[in-house]
Formats: structure tokens, C-alpha cells, sequence
């Protein structure tokens, strides 16, 4: 049995994993993120200590970044005020004597979904997030891509229009995540499905251009319009991209929802 720990700006989602994939005992407990790092920090120890159960074996812990995977270290996210360089994966090892390991948030989640999710079974996936921002997570041959820093798939920030006049909070202009995440539908008051749908068509056709995956998981609040978004997108894509294949490509929605992060948090240190 693994322990899956899910670090959110509101909350710490933690969850029993078995080797399955099946998910028990879920607990969440509040971040209390806005009172600092002394704080926040407890209450990740204080979720862990509280879900620790005697047969688990490893815990998986993931968060949003900016964070090094390779090196177990949260660096500074704009979610968690007050944490810098934060070695977490060590500090967690040493506290719980576990083997642990640290992941981002989104990289977990589609590893989750290449493993035992909706694209089970394929070797290349592109799995966004789209909500209140646009996260992603690349997996290749299997295994997440990190590229050289563990920095690599940050897909939110991959702009498709230059000359955009909205500025992203990465201080890029045009990003995905500032067009088109649901932070930007609250804001605007209304689904504008069609401007919506083809600005993400045009950035999941560049995606398939440059990963032919062998399938496209979308999770997140947005994925929630459902189908008519999904219609959309399978029709959009083929026309936005280079590659003959993306008729055949399957766009699909994600199969862990508010549980994604436990699960792959599990999935990371199963796999390790
Ligand atoms: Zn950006």
C-alpha cells in the first residue's frame, strides 16, 4: 500500500493507493497556505502523520510547481507563500523513515492516467489540466519526460499568439493558461466555447506536431463542458497540425478527477 499526498494551495488531499490503483481512506486537510511556511509545513506533516497507516510502504508526494522532481526540492511556488528551496522529499524520508518521492502536480496526474487512467496502456501521452490555469504532463515511452531541470511540460506556458495584449503572470504574452484556463472564463463571465475551443485546437495541434502522442487526456474543471468541447477539439485539431495521423488521435477526458493527484503521487513511487 502506498500513501498518496496531493499539496494544494487550499489543500492536502491524502489517500491509501494500492497497487491498482484503488483508492481509500481519502483525508484533506487545510494548507492554511496564507500564514506561511513554519505553518503550511506542519500541516503537511501533521496530513501525513495522521493518514499513515502500518502497511504503507512509500509515500508519494506531489505539488504544484515550480519544483525539481530529480532532486526532491519545491523551489518557490506562487500557491505555498514563504517556501524556497524546500527539500521536501528528504526532509519526509528522514521524518517517516519511507522511501519517498516528490513530483509536480500535473506530471503525476498523467502518469496516473498513463498507468491505470484513460490513455492505460499507451507508451507516449499528453495529459493537460485545464482550470483556473493550464498545467500539463508529458509521458514518454511510459516514463514522465522532466527534460534537463525537471522543468520540462509546462504546456500553460506555450504561447500561441505573440502579439496577444494579454500579458500571462510568467510575464509571457499569449500563453495558453492566460487565453483560455478557466481563470480567464470566470473573469470574462461566459463560455465563449468557439474562441475557447480554437485557441486550444491551435495549441493541441502544435502539441501533436511536435509529440505525435499517442493520445490526448484532458482533465481539469474546463474538461467538465464535456462533450461539446471534446467534439470540437477532435474536429479543430487535424486542421491546426502538420502531422497526418491526428484524425486517428483520441482526445479524451480524464478518468481521476478531484482524486488525480493521490493517485499519482502513488504512481510515482510505485514506478520508482
Ligand atoms: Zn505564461
Amino acid at each position: 500500500m502506498l500513501l498518496g499526498v496531493d499539496i494544494g494551495g487550499t489543500k492536502i488531499a491524502t489517500g491509501l493507493v494500492n497497487r491498482s490503483a484503488e483508492v481509500f481512506s481519502v483525508r484533506s486537510f487545510p494548507t492554511l497556505a496564507n500564514e506561511g511556511y513554519s505553518v503550511s509545513i506542519e500541516q503537511v506533516w501533521r496530513a501525513i502523520k495522521q493518514s499513515l497507516a502500518p502497511e504503507v510502504e512509500a509515500i508519494g508526494i506531489c505539488a504544484p510547481g515550480p519544483l525539481n522532481p530529480k532532486t526532491g526540492i519545491v523551489l518557490n511556488p506562487p500557491n505555498l507563500p514563504g517556501w524556497r528551496n524546500v527539500p521536501l522529499e528528504k526532509m519526509a524520508r528522514e521524518k517517516f523513515g519511507l522511501p519517498v518521492r516528490l513530483e509536480n502536480d500535473c506530471n503525476a496526474a498523467g502518469l496516473a492516467e498513463a498507468r491505470f487512467g484513460a490513455a492505460k496502456g499507451c507508451n507516449s501521452v499528453f495529459y493537460a489540466a485545464i482550470g483556473t490555469g493550464i498545467g500539463s504532463g508529458i509521458i514518454l515511452d511510459g516514463k514522465i519526460y522532466h527534460g534537463k531541470n525537471g522543468a520540462a511540460a509546462e504546456g500553460g506556458h506555450v504561447s500561441i499568439d505573440y502579439r496577444s495584449e494579454t500579458i500571462c503572470r510568467c510575464g509571457s504574452r499569449g500563453c495558453i493558461e492566460a487565453l483560455a484556463s478557466g481563470h480567464v472564463l470566470e473573469r470574462i463571465g461566459a463560455y465563449d466555447l468557439n474562441e475557447i475551443s480554437m485557441q486550444l485546437g491551435a495549441w493541441l495541434g502544435s502539441v501533436v506536431s511536435l509529440l505525435d502522442p499517442d493520445i490526448i487526456v484532458i482533465g481539469g474543471g474546463v474538461a467538465q463542458i464535456g462533450e461539446p468541447l471534446f467534439e470540437k477539439l477532435r474536429a479543430i485539431v487535424p486542421t491546426r497540425t502538420v502531422n497526418p495521423h491526428a484524425r486517428e488521435l483520441p482526445i479524451v477526458p480524464a478518468k481521476f478527477g478531484a482524486e488525480a493527484g493521490i493517485v499519482g503521487a502513488a504512481a510515482v513511487v510505485m514506478t520508482a
